[in-house]
């Protein structure tokens, strides 16, 4: 998939491809299906290789590769890396490139799948085009050229992909007399869902939905392409804290990876899982808040921004004030921790019942940062709206 440098604005090799794959994984398996009907085994062969590969990429190629959001041994990167290879996402050092490339220029024109250039470049027009030889580099992947994954992968992608994403099922089909049917759901259709739903991640969650943790970034959080991508559609929560093995952040967000990974964990399949802290959590979604209000509140009326001005730097104040305790706080039990741990383990209680209160402030900080939002839009004058400078 090496794309060379010519005079061309599309890679037709990629445009052929991209363009039967899903021909032939929507219309040839409906056609199928209107001619022989639908056996059972042929959606559960596409939803058994739709996980696979999915896992592959959201788990392997992403949240592991690229990431480092947690470790694991040798044999799991072998099956990261083969499960990978059957979404025909390119070698997971191209990928990883990309996709480091795209989180460090986010909002650029440098991002391979810039949004800057719309939502169609986002979605598929960055692979359908040529690119420079510099833009097409392989680049900071140093740290994942010597894993035996990895060289084995960059030598027999292709072979991996064909033979266990088309000529399994395949055989399997053979075993039930329908060998055509199995290619047609578990191979076509399932690559053209996978491709997409990737896809949408690029495109759609830097489109719509909302930003609760950086409102500066396009990447937006969306629990509905979450649904179909194993939990990647919080790209806001993403963006902002790249290196945290979960997308979906609280506890009832669909993020099949996160679950996944964490059970592993528990059996020390996985490891040295990284989290963002709450207190960082916080931060980024009170900042991001704020951020969506002074907006509102600079193009608001004279009266709105004379009326609501003391106000917001009062709350701004009761916001520093916490977190500064909380900071200070955190750092205090940090070192108590690795100084002394037995007596760390005594005042953990104290600090998780700190923690609350700090949360429980910043939820009514939130809450009337948020009704300041409403009415401003609204461009009325609460007289019932009072802040306190009473946080500390
Ligand atoms: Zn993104
Ligand atoms: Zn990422």
């Amino acid at each position: 998939m090496n794309q060379k440098k010519n005079n061309n604005k599309y890679n037709w090799n990629m445009v052929f491809f991209l363009t039967v794959i899903p021909l032939i994984g929507i219309f040839g398996t409906s056609i199928y299906v209107y001619h022989n009907g639908i056996v059972w085994q042929e959606p559960i062969l596409l939803l058994i290789f739709w996980f696979v590969s999915g896992m592959g990429i959201t788990m392997g190629y992403h949240r592991l590769f690229a990431h480092k959001s947690f470790k694991t041994n040798s044999f799991v990167e072998w099956i990261l890396m083969i499960s990978g290879s059957l979404a025909f996402e390119n070698t997971i050092l191209k990928w990883v490139s990309d996709h480091r490339k795209h989180h460090n220029l986010s909002d650029t024109k440098d991002d391979p799948y810039s949004i800057m250039e719309g939502f169609w470049h986002a979605h598929i027009g960055w692979i359908l085009k040529n690119t420079s030889e510099e833009q097409s580099k392989i680049k900071a992947v140093k740290d994942l050229e010597s894993k035996s994954a990895i060289k084995f992968q960059n030598k027999y992608y292709f072979h991996i992909g064909i033979i266990i994403g088309f000529i399994l099922p395949l055989i399997v089909g053979l075993i039930y007399n329908r060998p055509f049917g199995a290619v047609l759901w578990a191979g076509f259709l399932r690559v053209t869902l996978v491709h997409h739903a990737t896809f949408f991640i690029n495109s759609l969650c830097h489109y719509v939905g909302k930003r609760p943790y950086d409102y500066k970034s396009s990447a937006r959080d969306s629990w509905f392409v979450s649904l179909f991508t194993f939990g990647e559609g919080y790209h806001n929560y993403h963006h902002t804290f790249q290196w945290d093995y979960r997308n979906g952040v609280k506890w009832f967000s669909f993020d099949p990876s996160k679950w996944i990974i964490k059970l592993l964990s528990f059996v020390g399949i996985t490891y040295d899982l990284r989290e963002t802290k709450e207190y960082l959590i916080w931060k980024n979604h009170i900042n991001s808040i704020k951020d969506q209000l002074n907006e509102i509140h600079n193009k608001s009326t004279q009266n709105c921004k004379q009326f609501y001005q003391n106000k917001i730097d009062l709350l701004q104040k009761n916001i520093d004030n916490i977190f500064s305790s909380w900071d200070e706080m955190e750092k205090k039990y940090n070192n108590l921790k690795n100084t002394d741990p037995v007596n760390f383990k005594n005042i953990i209680k104290k600090l998780k019942t700190n923690r609350k209160k700090y949360m429980q402030e910043l939820k009514e900080i939130k809450s009337v940062l948020n009704s300041i939002k409403f009415n401003i839009n609204k461009n009325y004058l609460d007289p019932n709206l009072i802040v306190e400078g009473s946080y500390k």
